[in-house]
């Protein structure tokens, strides 16, 4: 990590506990550098012993555990001290995810994003929020992330990441003395859900409602991963209008038994958004926008775009 922004990032995770490895799945659709979806184990907590602070010692997969009480579209307003939500970081300490354009590990852009909108849906009323941070090497923490999330029996689940471009897209250049890659052919955000998860059509309606507050603050999405030059990558566009596609391989989206999505809040190979997402403003944009999502999920009538 270079840079002298790279200094402001706070430093405080709470790791509480890890877990050993897994047996695994293929998340099979990404290069291993920004594998969204993958990481390996969770930990951390909420510091504080509020309703929904997990502790991951205590994560052994229960069996007969009864399924989470989810939100239809048609449900009654939800009383948001008692909606549990997990937001899971993507990647871990020491399986970083995507390297961005000036060497900054994406999981730190996701860990510092996370812990914003987490510190506004508690500001909303949000108290069972649960920041779930994972540690070790990626792909065995998959399965406990969903564990974590089950067990919770957790009412909508939101992972966070930030986006890159497959390796053969990158190009060389220096920043701060120091070489990298970058790609500023692909920019915006994207949300992801999965058809294999059973609760799908209403993390579908999560995702639109995510994708529609990232448009209503001028945000566009990432439009890439329906052109033919993403190979492998391409994904099924859900939603023209509010940016969600299809990826039902991701484990941490189709294992769960909660609605399950995932947000590439934006690119940080490209230059230019890179030094966007990094800044306070933007992370309180899409901060603000998440919680607006999750309001409206809460209570469907908040909706004001018509029926969902
Ligand atoms: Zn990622």
């Amino acid at each position: 990590m270079s840079g002298s922004w790279s200094g402001s990032w706070p430093k405080g995770r709470a790791v509480i506990a890890s877990i050993a490895g897994l047996s695994l799945l293929s998340v099979g659709l990404r290069d291993a550098a920004w594998a969204c979806g993958n990481a390996k184990v969770l930990a951390k907590y909420a510091a504080s012993p509020k309703p929904g602070a997990l502790r991951l010692a205590a994560l052994p997969p229960r069996p007969g555990t009864p399924k989470p009480a989810v939100l239809s579209p048609s449900a009654a307003k939800c009383d948001p001290s008692k909606f549990r939500i997990v937001l899971d970081v993507g990647h871990t300490a020491e399986s970083e995810g995507a390297i961005s354009a000036r060497n900054v590990a994406e999981f730190d852009f996701n860990l510092h994003l996370a812990q914003r909108i987490e510190e506004k849906l508690k500001a909303e009323g949000f108290a069972g929020t649960t920041l779930l941070v994972t540690e070790g090497k990626s792909k065995p923490g998959l399965f406990k992330r969903v564990v974590a999330a089950n067990n919770l029996q957790a009412n909508l689940f939101l992972s966070i990441h930030h986006d890159s471009v497959p390796d053969r897209l990158l190009e060389k250049w220096e920043f701060d003395g120091k070489k990298g890659h970058f790609s500023d052919r692909f920019s915006g955000y994207s949300v992801f859900v999965s058809r294999d998860n059973p609760e799908f059509k209403t993390s579908l309606r999560f995702a639109e409602l995510v994708g529609k507050e990232m448009r209503a603050q001028g945000l566009q999405y990432a439009q890439q991963y329906t052109q033919s030059i993403m190979g492998r990558y391409q994904h099924e566009l859900l939603d023209k209008e509010t940016g969600v596609y299809r990826y039902d391989q991701l484990v941490v989206l189709r294992k769960t038994r909660m609605p399950a999505v995932l947000l590439e809040a934006g690119s940080i190979i490209n230059r230019e958004e890179e030094l966007q997402m990094k800044s306070p403003e933007r992370q309180h944009i899409v901060s603000s926008g998440v919680t607006a999502a999750v309001k409206e999920f809460c209570d469907p009538r908040r909706a004001i775009h018509g029926p969902l």
